[in-house]
């Protein structure tokens, strides 16, 4: 397997600390402001305040044991884009494009990765599909997790669920996904529109450009 692309190779990383005048100290605090911009995609750069304050913390926090503490605080998160949504960011979606120890979920440009998982669906429990939300009995065992196969009116037709789950272009709109990055209740997922559709493909492509030029240096 591939190492793990160096996630922060040669950012640009701009430190400022941000002091606040006398008359405002006791309403407003001192922070330390971070940009980290990427150079080789043009459209990551991620902002970020208290990062360093933070880092403090959680290795005092390491230290003193408190592991789960530590683990979620260490889960990437999400970036701003110049429309001020927020969608995955490159950290993000290289979790998801290089998990250790086994397949990467995501098959945009690996049509026969699509297809083992694909071939890999059996038919078991009910649960949520974790793209659309419905129940399905369907679950890809490469992924270990509920997508639908075929399409509710039709028995024969291939249902987008098992194939979108699994499309880089997507990532970020699914169930699972916001529930997992965006902490979307179940209840008040909703199907991304066609605009947000467009969208993320744009930014996931700049994402995949990124990766693919990381990998091949
Ligand atoms: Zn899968
Ligand atoms: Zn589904």
């Amino acid at each position: 397997m591939k190492s793990k692309v160096a996630r922060f190779e040669q950012p640009v990383i701009a430190v400022k600390t941000v002091t606040q005048p006398a008359n405002l100290r006791r309403t407003k605090k001192d922070y330390t402001l971070v940009h980290v911009s990427f150079q080789s995609t043009g459209g990551t750069n991620i902002s970020t305040v208290n990062t360093l304050v933070i880092g403090d913390d959680k290795m005092r926090t390491t230290t003193s044991k408190n592991k789960k503490k530590r683990l979620s605080g260490d889960e990437p998160s999400l970036v701003q884009c110049k429309d001020n949504t927020d969608r995955v960011s490159y950290a993000q979606y290289l979790d998801v494009k290089q998990p250790r120890g086994k397949k990467s979920r995501l098959c945009t440009g690996d049509l026969d990765l699509l297809k083992e998982h694909v071939n890999s669906m059996k038919r078991v429990g009910k649960a949520a599909c974790q793209w659309c939300g419905e129940m399905t009995f369907m679950r890809c065992e490469l992924c270990k997790k509920h997508v639908c196969l075929k399409s509710d009116t039709s028995a024969t037709t291939l249902s987008c669920c098992c194939i979108d789950f699994h499309d880089d272009l997507k990532y970020g709109l699914g169930f699972m996904d916001r529930k997992e990055l965006y902490q979307t209740r179940n209840k008040n997922f909703k199907k991304p529109t066609m605009t947000e559709m467009k969208k993320n493909k744009t930014h996931m492509k700049s994402l995949m450009l990124k990766y693919y030029t990381d990998v091949e240096e």
